[in-house]
């Protein structure tokens, strides 16, 4: 496990090496993210980071609510 080395790492020493396609906030090597299958680029995806969520669900679907007997969403 790798992973624990670089959340321990200090954010302010680490190079920029992207821009996040959902907040525009830079991204820090060693950041962990989601990349874009088909424009590239790439968003934050860290813990507490809901930048690939909201990205995703932007996205991806046009409604999120409760369906109605009519296959409604509201
Ligand atoms: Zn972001």
């Amino acid at each position: 496990m790798r992973r624990w080395i670089d959340v321990r790492r200090d954010p302010a020493e680490a190079p920029v090496v992207a821009t996040c396609a959902w907040c525009r906030a830079e991204i820090y090597a060693g950041s962990e993210v989601a990349r874009i299958d088909d424009g590239g680029g790439v968003v934050h995806a860290g813990w507490r980071e809901r930048c690939a969520d909201e990205y995703a669900a932007e996205r991806v679907y046009d409604a999120v609510g409760v369906i109605d007997r009519n296959g409604n969403v509201e």
